[in-house]
């Protein structure tokens, strides 16, 4: 008789996004002759960076000569584009990196996910609250997070760490020692950050307490401010307690084309046991996954190129236009604003103390725009809300205009 894991069991109800969904599409089929903007989820608009559309063209063009044709990736990923990552990425902030401590994958999200399998199930967890749903669920199905607790919108045995406009969204240490804090920095949803000083103390409460971070950088081509670190390992001795992971999806419009890395230094071992998490990952790694495609990977290497980056920083430059927007006109309208200065993501005060589902409703019914509920990413998130900046310039603005006018 076979069994299911019944972890996926104990996983709450619908999907955060699948809700926002359907009610969003009842209001429409009760109110075909409104315009609905969307400002809800997480997805770029722009399309891929002339440079990037240039090598995918040309990488389809060597599948298809038997001379140049490309099977399997090596499972680490190419080489070409692991040096383009070390070189471009690392090696100007002053971060020396081996080629074998960088891991191709398709996405920080599948990277995000599947990390959970290298931990021990006893391992308790840290997270921010609000956080990125993918981190706490890929535990949960791992069996790693307890029950969930339906009043209480919490796992039993998960470290919640509230990040609110109280303590300026910086995460405190828990009164209960976690093995692994999951930081995700520029933040999604809070839209906030953690200087340089910020995080070392993050990094040395790690080395203290033997727990490893798992340092989420997905937007850090958003970051505009000096203080803000774009690596966790431009602190000192973060090589040897954090992992790091990153995405094409936000920086260069991959969301639709899949390409991301993961960052594991070789003087990151096992506290009881000197064992390199390193190889732990390469043997997940090689046994899970046969690697980005090449064309995508090729796509990747464009990103780096002089003119993918200026490509990309002028998308970037866009998006973040919206996002001053959003934070300009609603700070004018005498909302309480954060985020938006190193990140795509507005995350705004409910105003009169309306939960954040009661605003969503007013939002969506009075001034025909989609956000996201803050209660959606963790008790915390509660009287917040959501606003992308990676829409249209002009639906932006006028999206903006209408909440104003409310
Ligand atoms: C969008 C996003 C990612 C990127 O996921 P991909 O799988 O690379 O598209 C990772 N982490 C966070 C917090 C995100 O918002």
């Amino acid at each position: 008789m076979f069994k299911i894991n019944d972890n996926f069991l104990k996983l709450p109800g619908s999907y955060l996004f699948s809700t926002i969904a359907r009610k969003v599409s009842e209001y429409k089929a009760a109110n075909p002759d409104r315009e609905v903007i969307s400002l809800g989820i997480g997805d770029v608009t722009q399309p891929l960076a002339p440079a990037v559309i240039r090598a995918l063209h040309g990488a389809v063009d060597e599948m298809a000569a038997v001379e140049t044709f490309h099977g399997y990736s090596p499972d680490l990923g190419y080489e070409f584009l692991r040096t383009a990552i070390r070189d471009n990425d690392y090696k100007p902030r002053g971060v020396e990196l081996s080629l074998d401590e960088i891991f191709i994958s398709d996405g920080a999200k599948s990277d995000c996910g599947n990390i959970v399998d290298i931990f021990a199930t006893d391992n308790v967890i840290a997270v921010t609250d609000p956080v990125y749903p993918v981190y706490v669920d890929s535990n949960a199905m791992a069996g790693k997070t307890g029950d969930y607790d339906k009043a209480k919108e919490a796992w039993t045995d998960v470290i919640y760490m509230p990040c609110t406009a109280q303590n300026g969204f910086v995460p405190e240490f828990p009164s209960r020692t976690p093995d692994i804090i999951y930081i995700c920095c520029p933040n999604n949803p809070t839209g906030t950050t953690l200087n340089k000083d910020q995080l070392q103390a993050w990094v040395d409460y790690a080395i203290e307490k033997q727990a490893v971070i798992l340092y989420d950088a997905a937007y850090e081509a958003y970051i505009s401010e000096a203080d803000v670190p774009h690596s966790i390992y431009e602190c000192d001795g973060a090589k040897t307690c954090a992992i790091e992971m990153r995405s094409f999806s936000k920086n260069a419009g991959f969301t639709g084309t899949r390409l991301g890395f993961t960052v594991i230094p070789k003087e990151l071992t096992a506290p009881d046991s000197d064992v390199m998490v390193n190889s732990l990952w390469a043997r997940r790694h090689g046994t899970k996954f046969n690697g980005a495609p090449y064309i995508i990977q090729r796509a990747g290497e464009a990103v780096y190129s002089a003119e993918g980056k200026a490509q990309t920083k002028e998308q970037i430059a866009y998006y973040m236009k919206n996002a001053a927007t959003i934070r300009e006109g609603l700070a004018g309208a005498g909302y309480e604003v954060y985020g938006g200065v190193n990140a795509p993501y507005i995350w705004l005060k409910t105003p009169e103390g309306l939960s954040s589902w009661d605003f969503f409703d007013k939002l969506l019914t009075e001034a025909n725009v989609v956000g996201t509920p803050g209660a959606g990413f963790g008790p915390s998130g509660e009287g917040y809300f959501r606003l992308t900046a990676f829409g249209t310039a002009e639906k932006t603005a006028e999206a903006i205009s209408r909440i104003v006018r409310l």
